[in-house]
């Protein structure tokens, strides 16, 4: 369906009367997919429900992600000790990809339309086109995330309401920062990172668990510290695979203590038990804002922010933090716009 856009009254009335009339050149009919067309003939923006054949072909595109992906962590994503890249897991994936029923079309249907108004502001600094991919629970242990432009709801089922609107914009904000990674040193300064060059111990580096929304450390936060400079949290899987348990049964989470000089900063542990539990670090977790327990990656707290912003959540402790996210991403949309 096509999708005129202008104000978002306007937008919503154009949702309404929308008749379908208009032959979209791409999708067929089993794949319903909006177009929202600029009033002023910009390129067109595209909302595609992929089928199994494109699912599959996004999951096993090699990308920064996959590219950092260590021994232990693609063991446990296959479940299987032996395996040591992604290529190991690849299939796995593919095979993972479901067709969107009818009811989960209509619900995330419901989402886009509500938030036309968002992804038209935020239209200059989004890729042509949003790609909805459904997995079950192989994929990435069932967690959603995001591979390029497309959002994967892993796990076999999305949720409803209000968890559905917050989950699909928590991932839309995924797509438009790594759209926009030229962004992320200003972006990621609104909660205190700095960029710097991380060079991990091999010990710690083969512990990681590359998270695909963020596979890179390029920014740590200075914080009050003895023998330290700064922290980037961090993840590691806790132990190689055991023959039991999905990823998220793997999650391990703490500080990387690093000293930081002219932009190069190095690391105070070697390996995960040299990484120090958030708590200890109050500094921390006071420059975050407390809105979000979702602490693993300066890229997720901001999307949780986005979230709220979004939604217009009340009451959090740090209610600034929502509208700097608001404003920053409207003010790059409008120098992008220029
Ligand atoms: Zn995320």
């Amino acid at each position: 369906m096509m999708l005129l856009r202008s104000s978002g009254l306007a937008l919503a009335a154009a949702l309404l009367l929308t008749g379908c009339d208009e032959p979209a050149e791409a999708p067929a009919p089993e794949e319903p997919a909006a177009e929202v067309a600029e009033t002023q003939a910009a390129e067109p923006m595209a909302f595609t429900y992929a089928d199994p054949e494109r699912g599959g072909a996004i999951l096993t595109t090699e990308d920064e992600y996959t590219s950092r992906v260590q021994p232990r962590e693609a063991g446990i994503r296959a479940k299987n000790a032996a395996a040591t890249s992604f290529q190991d897991y690849a299939v796995r994936y593919k095979a993972d990809v479901q067709d969107f029923t009818e009811e989960e079309r209509a619900a995330l249907g419901a989402v886009i339309e509500k938030h036309l108004p968002l992804l038209d502001l935020l239209m200059p600094l989004l890729p042509d086109e949003l790609v909805m991919v459904k997995t079950g629970s192989v994929v990435e242990g069932g967690l959603p995330h995001t591979r390029a432009n497309a959002i994967i709801f892993a796990g076999g089922a999305i949720p409803e309401g209000e968890n559905l609107e917050a989950l699909f914009l928590h991932e839309l904000h995924h797509v438009l920062s790594r759209a926009n990674q030229d962004l992320h040193d200003d972006y990621f300064a609104l909660i205190g990172f700095e960029p710097c060059t991380l060079e991990e111990p091999e010990d710690l580096k083969a512990a990681r668990l590359t998270n695909p929304d963020a596979p890179s450390y390029r920014h740590v936060m200075p914080v009050e510290l003895a023998g330290a400079d700064a922290v980037t949290p961090y993840l590691y899987a806790t132990s190689d695979y055991s023959g039991q348990g999905g990823l998220g049964d793997y999650f391990g989470l703490g500080l990387l203590p690093v000293t930081l000089q002219d932009g190069v900063c190095t690391p105070v542990a070697e390996a995960p038990e040299g990484l120090l539990p958030p708590g200890e670090v109050p500094d921390f977790l006071e420059r975050l804002g407390g809105n979000t327990g979702y602490i693993i990656h300066p890229e997720e707290t901001l999307a949780d922010n986005f979230v709220y912003w979004a939604m217009e959540r009340e009451g959090l402790p740090t209610p600034e933090l929502p509208e700097e996210v608001g404003t920053f991403w409207t003010e790059a949309a409008a120098r992008a716009q220029n």
